[in-house]
């Protein structure tokens, strides 16, 4: 039996830990925060996230989808909220097809209480990651509470602490490790809608509301409670920023000339506005993954993105199930596997980063976009009639496993197909024509 050392018991950490122990390894899994399980987080204020194919794939693995699905809110499609109170609806996929808004902090209790289950998991809270031995296979920790150091060795480490991760920062000493960070210049802030008073929610539950704004968006995703948590995303510096909104009375005008509709939803936006960090957002990329047979790099440690796609999470939690896959394919091969998990996983980790930094733009410039919304009403056509010959890029991202660097190649293609089509001086008159069609097909 192998020794498998899992640094960080967030998403990833916790689930990786399920599939670890279902593949009959000696599991240790240590945090540097508490214990979450007893903490109760329905009821009290949740941070959601999506969930899409790719993770309920890994989490049918984990053998938890179904408590996972009933703690969560399907969400079809888009409604966009205009600057005059307008609101457009645009579907995700096609019927049937959902993502699902899923609260962070039940999501990872959850996860962490299934590990638990099995009797070769061990979990250790408030135990900080220090050093890593990466020759010897050993993790230094330093306990939080009694500031005692504990110096534990393993067979396997599995780095799944983050963004930044101390895993992978020991990596970075390592001959040829490649590491790159980029700070975007836009950060957010977690605002709340709150329930009506019967606990209903005051919005469609069953949307990702948006409202793009061009330079900046506000976004909303409903939880189970009846509120919705809403993430204003917003430049720190400049004319219109976190620096410039400086005094109450700018931040309310601001928020009321541009998001006019969600103002009278949100009582506490002063109060939420002042006591939310405006936090930041990091792209991190490295390469590779893995030191020889000892250290894997998973999740956020790995491939930090923006949140634009809603792909963060998800895939990390891909990275589990592919781990899971080439576990069958290698046995106890591990430096063989390790290899392979790091060459197929980075080039997909890259892609996702730029697809999701791509539907930013997409998301807070386009969606408002009248002949934006005509490309999307063409693509689902063809899609509809030639499933076999065009899925949109949305749907590869998000419903399928087609590979995060196969789909960004397509999505290119069909992008280069597609401008010539929407450059048509007749194409608002002509776009569900035969001859638009065909012009389409003939290029596939
Ligand atoms: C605003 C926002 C919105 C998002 N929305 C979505 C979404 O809708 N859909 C989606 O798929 N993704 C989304 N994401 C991304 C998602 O949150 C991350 O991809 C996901 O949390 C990564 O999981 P992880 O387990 O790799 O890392 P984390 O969740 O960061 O977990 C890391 C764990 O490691 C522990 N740790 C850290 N350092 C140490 C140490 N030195 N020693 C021991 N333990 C340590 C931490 O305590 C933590 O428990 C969003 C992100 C942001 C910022």
């Amino acid at each position: 039996m192998e020794k498998a050392l899992v640094v960080g018991a967030g998403l990833v950490g916790s689930l990786q830990a399920v599939l670890l122990a279902k593949k009959g390894h000696q599991v240790d899994v240590y945090d540097r925060r508490g214990d979450i399980r007893n903490v109760e987080f329905i009821g009290g204020r949740s941070i959601n996230l999506a969930l899409s194919n790719r993770g309920w794939k890994a989490l049918e693995l984990a053998g938890i989808a179904q408590d996972i699905k009933d703690i969560s809110i399907p969400m079809t499609g888009r409604k966009m909220h205009a600057v005059n109170g307008d609101i457009t609806y645009q579907a995700y996929g096609k019927e049937g097809e959902a993502i699902y808004s899923v609260p962070r902090g039940e999501l990872n209790r959850k996860l962490i209480l299934k590990a638990a289950e099995h009797e070769n998991v061990n979990l250790h809270f408030d135990m900080k990651c220090t050093d890593i031995d990466v020759k010897k296979g050993s993790v230094s920790f330093e306990d939080a509470k009694s500031g005692e150091k504990v110096i534990t060795e393993a067979t396997q480490i599995y780095g799944t602490d983050g963004a930044f991760s101390s895993v992978r920062a020991r990596l970075q000493k390592t001959d040829r490790f490649n590491y790159s960070q980029e700070y975007l210049r836009h950060g957010y802030k977690e605002l709340i809608i709150p329930a009506n008073e019967d606990g209903s929610h005051k919005m469609d539950k069953n949307a990702l509301h948006i409202w793009p704004r061009g330079e900046f968006m506000l976004i909303a995703l409903a939880n189970l409670d009846g509120s919705f948590t809403v993430t204003l995303f917003f430049p720190f510096e400049g004319e219109t920023s976190f620096a410039s909104l400086d005094t109450d009375a700018k931040i309310l005008a601001f928020f009321e000339e541009t998001f006019a509709d969600a103002v009278p939803l949100m009582p506490t936006l002063l109060k939420d506005y002042h006591e939310n960090p405006s936090a930041s957002l990091v792209i991190i990329r490295c390469d590779p993954w893995n030191y020889e047979d000892k250290v894997l790099l998973m999740g956020d440690s790995a491939h930090a993105i923006v949140p634009f796609y809603g792909q963060g999470m998800n895939s990390g939690f891909e990275d589990c199930s592919e781990w899971w896959r080439l576990a069958e394919k290698h046995g106890d091969n591990w430096a063989a596997m390790f290899k392979e998990f790091s060459e197929v996983r980075q080039p997909n980790g890259d892609a996702i980063a730029d697809l999701a930094l791509q539907n930013y733009i997409e998301m807070r410039d386009l969606v408002g976009d009248e002949m934006f919304l005509l490309r999307k009403k063409i693509e689902k056509k063809i899609y509809s009639k030639y499933p076999d010959k065009w899925v949109p890029l949305y749907s590869m991202v998000t419903f399928s496993h087609t590979a995060y660097a196969d789909a960004l190649a397509i999505g290119k293609k069909q992008e280069k197909i597609m401008d010539p089509i929407m450059a048509r001086t007749d194409i608002v008159q002509t776009w569900d024509s035969d001859e638009v069609e065909d012009a389409i097909m003939s290029q596939l």
